[in-house]
């Protein structure tokens, strides 16, 4: 590619509306552009990066078995509903009407899709295992579309999809996704940690997130230094708070005191009081399906929603407004509590976090305004139902596995691996006949790759304060072929012509810097963009019959001019950067 003739709009400046910096240089540049918030266009040089991250994506696919197909953007709402997920993803699901004003939703994942057509064409055992895959667009209607192609309306997306006789079976497909994603990243020139991780509206019991590491992730991970635990902050465990929960009992009485104009842990904490926060029970109403749902966790902790939403079997749920709790503990926040003697009616259900257990001493609020209550002992005074797990692992907890202080760090999440067992393949009846001819629902597994979103992940990870860092693997072009002057005939131009012919021969993709621009323009360019590898070519260089060569990052190396061919090449082979 001759760069006179391709478009590589380069920006100076990065426009004010990236605040990340892989967004900042995607636009900067020229790999895509903005059509309105979260909808870009990928530019000529931004899509060679994305069919280069889709073809290792597919070879990887392709090599652990699975079968690529194409599914449509379109879907029928029923399918949705039969699954339930039409109630349960309605926050990312976009819905269009027809000319007959018949409904349609845009696919922001394709389960249902998929199932419906395991339903109809897999009947016996004997068609099993098979792993559909595709990589095709998605459409969500996020509420925050933010950071470029990190979090976008529409991306695109690599989804597979297994079905199989048993959970054992199911099990095995799993693995086998699990060992391709890892392999994907890792040629992606990215790092991507495996981490535990919820399974959300989804469904299914295990599931694993590939997470960048990364201070821009939305995500928070949780792990062990060891390496032998990693989990996404939704799902994490630890040995449990760091300050024990108070449990000497039995003690005094509940004893109501004035705490006039106290609403916060903090305050209570606060002279003249006293009472430390682990010492403080927290009073959280939440409103699941119309009706109330008292929450208890310890003072210092926070309330873990996908845990809570695991414990209610639903994401649906929502904070109480002021009147909803007043209405069921006749009291405002700040001065509320679940102590049987002070409810008008008993409290069913009542969540509390596992790690109030057998707590005594305890502070909580009295649910008159104004007044709290202590010396609470958990298991005399309050009425549970279910004792959960619910709190937020926090760093320097110890390690539930191997005892060690657990560290937090940000993350991307690029992919997520799903057993998802057979709530799909039951609601959207994909069953098969078993060798003793009974009838079964397949056992599934689903497993997704933001494909666009691994493409930004590299240049989060991989860039300097002059542009990207292309892993050669991924690079628009491994080389940059500089001649310093553009004279047509010159020697200088007559030998970037000439590596550049041979070097296209040999099938190592390079791009000839031909514009009529300064030497300084073109090295900014060029760095910012993130050619692997640089050929430089001066009237100085050449008369001492030399070139210069430099890896991106790397220091300049003079080659022999007429070796400049041989040594790229064997600077990009080794590097693995050729076409293989
Ligand atoms: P998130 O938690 O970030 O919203 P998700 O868990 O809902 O993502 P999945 O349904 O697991 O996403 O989709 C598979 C992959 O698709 C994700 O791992 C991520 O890489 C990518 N992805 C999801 N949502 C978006 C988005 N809005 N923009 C770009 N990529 C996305
Ligand atoms: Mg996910």
């Amino acid at each position: 590619m001759r760069w006179s003739q391709s478009f590589l709009p380069t920006l100076r400046e990065s426009p004010a509306e990236a605040e990340i910096i892989s967004h900042q240089l995607l636009l900067r540049a020229g790999l895509i552009r903005k059509l309105a918030g979260g909808l870009y266009t990928f530019l000529p040089l931004g899509l060679r990066v994305l069919r280069k991250i889709e073809a290792i994506v597919r070879q990887e696919m392709d090599r652990a078995g699975a079968l690529e197909v194409l599914m449509p953007c379109l879907q029928p709402p029923e399918i949705w509903q039969q699954s339930g997920r039409y109630v349960t993803a309605a926050d990312v699901l976009y819905h269009v009407q027809d000319r007959a004003k018949k409904e349609w939703v845009l696919g922001p994942t394709h389960e249902e899709v998929i199932t419906t057509l395991a339903a109809g064409e897999i009947s016996s055992y004997r068609q099993l295992p098979r792993n559909f895959y595709q990589i095709q667009t998605k459409v969500r209607d996020e509420i925050r579309p933010r950071f470029g192609l990190m979090r976008a309306k529409e991306f695109i997306m690599k989804d597979a999809y297994s079905f199989d006789v048993s959970d054992e079976a199911a099990q095995v497909s799993y693995q086998k996704m699990y060992d391709a994603y890892t392999r994907i990243f890792a040629r992606c020139g990215l790092q991507a940690l495996p981490v535990e991780a919820d399974t959300g509206v989804i469904g299914g019991n295990l599931s694993h997130e590939f997470m960048v590491p990364a201070a821009t992730g939305e995500n928070e991970i949780v792990y062990c230094e060891s390496g032998r635990y990693a989990a996404n902050i939704e799902k994490a465990v630890s040995q449990g708070p760091l300050i024990p929960t108070p449990k000497t009992g039995p003690g005094p009485a509940p004893e109501q005191f004035p705490t006039p104009g106290v609403q916060t842990i903090d305050h209570l904490a606060a002279p003249p009081y006293g009472v430390a926060p682990h010492c403080q029970i927290k009073t959280l109403v939440y409103i699941v399906q119309s009706q109330p749902v008292v929450v208890l966790l310890r003072g210092d902790d926070q309330l873990n929603e996908a845990k809570f939403a695991v414990a209610l079997g639903s994401n649906q749920f929502r904070p109480a407004t002021a009147a909803e709790v007043f209405a069921l503990l006749n009291a405002h926040p700040g001065s509320l509590g679940a102590v049987a003697s002070t409810l008008k009616t008993p409290l069913n259900p009542l969540y509390a976090d596992a790690a109030l257990r057998g707590a005594a001493g305890m502070t909580t609020g009295a649910n008159a305004d104004g007044f709290h209550l202590r010396h609470i002992e958990l298991d005399r005074d309050i009425r549970v139902t279910h004792w959960v797990d619910l709190r937020t692992v926090k760093a320097g907890e110890l390690c539930a596995v191997t005892g060690a202080p657990l560290k937090i760090r940000r993350g991307i999440e690029v992919g997520q691996v799903f057993k998802l067992g057979t709530k799909y393949s039951e609601t959207l009846g994909a069953r098969f006949l078993d060798e003793t001819g009974k009838q079964r629902p397949a056992v599934m597994g689903c497993y997704g790759i933001g494909v666009t979103r691994t493409l930004q992940a590299v240049i989060e990870q991989c860039h300097d304060e002059n542009g990207i860092i292309w892993p050669p693997s991924v690079a628009p072009f491994v080389v940059c072929i500089t001649p310093l002057s553009v004279v047509h005939g010159s020697p200088v131009m007559t030998l970037a012509e000439k590596i550049y012919a041979e070097l296209s021969a040999q099938g190592i993709e390079a791009i000839l810097d031909d514009r009529q621009e300064r030497p300084g323009v073109k090295f900014k360019d060029s760095e910012l963009v993130g050619f692997p590898w640089r050929v430089a070519i001066g009237e100085k260089s050449l008369a001492k019959g030399e070139v210069e060569l430099k890896r991106r990052g790397g220091e300049l190396m003079a080659v022999k001019a007429d070796q400049a061919v041989a040594r790229v090449r064997e600077a990009v082979r080794g590097g693995g950067g050729g076409l293989g």
